[in-house]
């Protein structure tokens, strides 16, 4: 079986060693498992079920050697890549999207057996939002990428022509997180390709098959060899591919990893985008339609069983709807149906790791003993017949900003509710955070909403919906504070991918300028009168400055052009 296929359809783990390799694309294939090379690192990477903690499959990490290898086929790939221009690189995403959708069942089903996920939002958040990138990149990405040109305002320099050209940097880094370990570094790649660079991918350890899935589609759709790279690992890999020579990295995961990136990326003046963490607020107004925004938040707060970045983290609710809001939330809370992905009925699958729910146990243990009510949940509960990462929906009331729950990212499906006096307070706890990804208002008055929004320090809001901005191809995603720097997604992530060359063409070249040697008396003189012409605030005194200029000009130019 080849690899290829393997990462589609391998549902259980055979009893094959670990072995797969760590290289996807070095040269045009997955790897069969086999290459000398990737059995040297010696550490291995598990994709599990993490709804019963089976086996799926096992690959081994790729040391910085290859990292390093692979980044020099990505760089020998570039070239002819980006002669291809935005409209050739255009038609590939278009066959990229389209392979893609013919997978569509596989990949989803792929994702929900390695990430838990229930397979409506593997395929609502994943695929639909990957196709959906790469359809408004290679409708709209060449016209983004188009030089621009830049008239001059200052006479001074108006005989010249100015352009703006986006370059593609070359090689693109691109580190993703488990949580959507499809969408996430799709629409990443399907950026940096039609800006025209090659990308080396290293997925997360927890979800490489999801990554490697990436790679078989660009290879079904006939992408050139080279041109997408995966590399299978964990830190050691990613670090390995931070340190690579690649000419911008791209990071989306927690703000410790972000930060340690950073300062590795700092030595050499390494571009980024990180897109970390977040502690996303909702504000329910006193006007909100209370059945509407507890069912949006309901749905923020747990789907992906609360592993997402954009989220529901924390509510603030204005007491004269506290009670009715919080009631509610329960009562739908209750009602979700938690079980693994593949079950059609499923709305809460498990956590994709261990660690995650050791910290949504920490931080609701706390709460609890500082104080919080639980009012539904808050236990660690599998359901009949499986084994995984499980965590009941929970709701908690009665928290307040001195418990870990209202102030650390928990990435869990918890809802902590906080009633408070009205929504000037809500906006003011809701800024007292580190984080600024995103935040979302609940009211039937748009307009205020809009004005509350204004108040927030996040990178997006959304008005009585929340999550869904990740999937608006339109819509920049990215954060303030600690939620990271820099953009994806829409025409501001395209020009992250992008370097702005300035090219300026003089019409008049057998002038000389008068700003060059020669510096006397006169020449200052001329200068002051210029300066005058264009800034002096009385009409006369422009008259003036622009007598000055026309009759000390000429002589200025003779003697610039005079042999010193
Ligand atoms: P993580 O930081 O543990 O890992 C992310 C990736 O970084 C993985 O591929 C991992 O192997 C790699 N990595 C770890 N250490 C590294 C190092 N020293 N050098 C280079 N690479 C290294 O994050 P995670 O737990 O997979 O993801 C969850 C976090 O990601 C949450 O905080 C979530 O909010 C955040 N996230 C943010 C966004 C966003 O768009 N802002 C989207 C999804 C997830």
């Amino acid at each position: 079986m080849s690899t290829e296929r393997l990462t589609l359809e391998v549902q259980e783990h055979s009893d094959r060693e670990a072995g797969g390799s760590g290289v996807a694309g070095a040269n045009g294939h997955l790897g069969g498992g086999h290459n000398p090379a990737s059995v040297r690192s010696g550490r291995t990477v598990q994709s599990l079920n993490p709804a019963t903690g089976q086996l799926l499959a096992e690959f081994t990490a790729a040391d910085a050697e290859e990292v390093q290898a692979t980044v020099a086929d990505a760089r020998r790939a570039a070239p002819a890549w980006r002669r291809l221009g935005p409209g050739g690189r255009a038609r590939h995403l278009v066959r990229l999207k389209e392979a893609l959708f013919k997978r569509r069942h596989d990949v989803a089903a792929l994702i929900t057996r390695e990430a838990g996920k229930p397979r409506l939002e593997s395929l609502l958040a994943e695929v639909l939002v990957a196709l959906d990138g790469l359809d408004y990149l290679a409708r709209h990405g060449p016209a983004f990428l188009e030089a621009e040109s830049v008239p001059h305002q200052n006479l001074a320099v108006r005989f010249k022509r100015g352009r703006l050209e986006y370059e593609p940097y070359g090689v693109i880094g691109i580190i993703s997180p488990s949580n959507y370990p499809f969408s996430i570094p799709m629409n990443q790649v399907g950026a940096a390709l039609i800006a025209g660079n090659t990308v080396v991918l290293k997925p997360s350890e927890f979800t490489p098959q999801s990554g490697l899935a990436i790679h078989t589609i660009a290879e079904e759709a006939g992408l050139p060899a080279g041109v997408l790279n995966v590399v299978v690992g964990d830190a050691v890999t990613g670090a390995a591919l931070v340190s690579s020579p690649v000419d911008k990295l791209v990071f989306t995961g927690s703000v410790a990893t972000g930060k340690r990136i950073q300062g590795e990326a700092a030595e050499r003046l390494l571009p980024t985008v990180l897109e970390l963490g977040g502690k996303d607020p909702v504000i329910v107004c006193a006007d909100a339609d209370l059945e509407l925004a507890s069912s949006g938040v309901v749905w923020g707060a747990f789907t992906n069983a609360g592993q997402a970045c954009l989220s529901a983290e924390r509510v603030y609710v204005v007491r004269e709807v506290a009670a009715c809001f919080t009631k509610l939330c329960v009562e739908k809370t209750r009602r979700l149906r938690v079980g693994a992905g593949e079950d059609p009925d499923t709305e809460v699958g498990p956590l994709i790791r261990e660690r995650q729910l050791k910290i949504v146990e920490e931080h609701v243990a706390e709460a609890a003993g500082a104080g919080a009510g639980i009012l539904t949940g808050g236990r660690r509960a599998a359901p009949a017949g499986l084994d995984g990462f499980f965590y009941e929906p929970t709701v908690l009331s009665g928290v307040h900003h001195g418990m870990r729950i209202m102030r650390e990212e928990t990435f869990g499906p918890v809802l902590p509710i906080m009633t408070v006096s009205d929504e000037a307070e809500a906006v003011r706890l809701a800024n007292d955070s580190h984080f600024g990804l995103s935040a979302s208002i609940w009211t039937r008055d748009l307009r205020r909403g809009e004005s509350l929004a204004r108040g927030l320090e996040s990178g997006s809001v959304m008005v009585n919906d929340c999550l869904s901005s990740f999937g608006i191809a339109e819509a920049p995603h990215g954060g303030f504070k600690l939620s990271g720097l820099g953009r994806t997604h829409s025409w501001v992530g395209l020009m992250e991918m992008a370097r702005v060359k300035y090219i300026d063409v003089d019409l008049l070249p057998k002038i000389p300028k008068l700003w060059w040697y020669g510096y006397d008396t006169r020449a200052g003189r001329l200068m002051e009168s210029f300066v005058d012409f264009l800034f002096a605030p009385g009409f006369w005194s422009r008259v003036y400055g622009g007598l000055g200029v026309l009759t000390r000009a000429p002589g200025r130019i003779r003697a610039i052009r005079r042999p010193r």
